[in-house]
């Protein structure tokens, strides 16, 4: 379950520059998609209508037939997942920003959660074990700590559909490549959009769909869009 038919989607937060002309495409159940393009070209809006932060303004997005606009924000939020660009983690520890959402998930729950995503030596390293602490700043994570925080909930949530939002593009090489490992993991067997700024990130993808100046440019497998040139 959690296949979405985006139908001739369309979408302009000024009247004047439309963004989305007019978008069609399906991510049938389990599979993954990644929409490319350039910088500005509305990918992150996709997912945006998606999640419903926005509404279409023509067309429609359906998870298995049911428009998303007659689905309440909490029953989508629990369907779908999103592993967002920046992660913005609470000013608390960190099994609690794992749990986040899900506070009846026991710790084993969580500690494998943070197992899969790559964190639970990390976490075990820390002076209170789960207890990473904070001070006023925060909790003091690089970007690819944060990111497995998030990856984590993710993982614990365990949404049919999932939504990576360029979820590697502020990580350094290896950082970048250790989470594509994790995520790889968390996508198996489930819906998966993922926004993506290159190609060589989504080799993967059953489709790939390249955005430009509103309107879908160019479709297929990673090897037949390399093969086009
Ligand atoms: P991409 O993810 O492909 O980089 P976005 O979907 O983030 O593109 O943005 C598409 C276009 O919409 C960009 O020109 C961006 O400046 C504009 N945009 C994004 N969010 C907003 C907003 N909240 N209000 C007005 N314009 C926006
Ligand atoms: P849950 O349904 O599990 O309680 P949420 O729907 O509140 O979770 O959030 C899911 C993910 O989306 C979290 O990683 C959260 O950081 C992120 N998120 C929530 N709201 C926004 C937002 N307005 N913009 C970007 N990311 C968000």
């Amino acid at each position: 379950r959690g296949a979405i038919a985006f139908k001739n989607v369309q979408f302009a937060y000024d009247p004047a520059r439309p963004i989305l002309k007019g978008i069609s495409f399906e991510v049938p159940a389990g599979k993954t998609v990644a929409v490319v393009g350039p910088s500005g070209a509305g990918k992150s809006t996709l997912s945006r209508l998606l999640y419903r932060f926005y509404d279409v303004q023509e067309g429609s997005i359906t998870i298995d037939g049911q428009d998303v606009r007659d689905v309440t924000q909490k029953s989508l939020r629990s369907v779908i997942g999103m592993v967002p660009q920046d992660t913005v983690l609470f000013n608390d520890t960190i099994a609690y920003n794992i749990r986040y959402g899900r506070v009846t998930a026991s710790d084993a729950e969580v500690e494998a959660a943070a197992e899969a995503a790559q964190i639970a030596d990390f976490i075990r390293d820390l002076p209170e074990g789960f207890r990473a602490m904070v001070g006023e700043r925060g909790l003091k994570l690089s970007g690819g700590e944060k990111q497995r925080v998030a990856i984590a909930r993710t993982i614990l949530k365990a949404p049919p559909i999932l939504i990576l939002d360029e979820a590697t593009s502020a990580l350094d090489t290896k950082t970048e490549q250790e989470i594509q490992a994790a995520l790889d993991i968390v996508s198996r067997n489930r819906t998966t959009l993922v926004i993506a700024h290159r190609l060589s990130t989504v080799i993967n993808a059953d489709e790939i769909i390249v955005l430009k100046d509103g309107v879908i440019a160019e479709r297929g497998t990673h090897g037949e869009l390399i093969d086009r040139g």
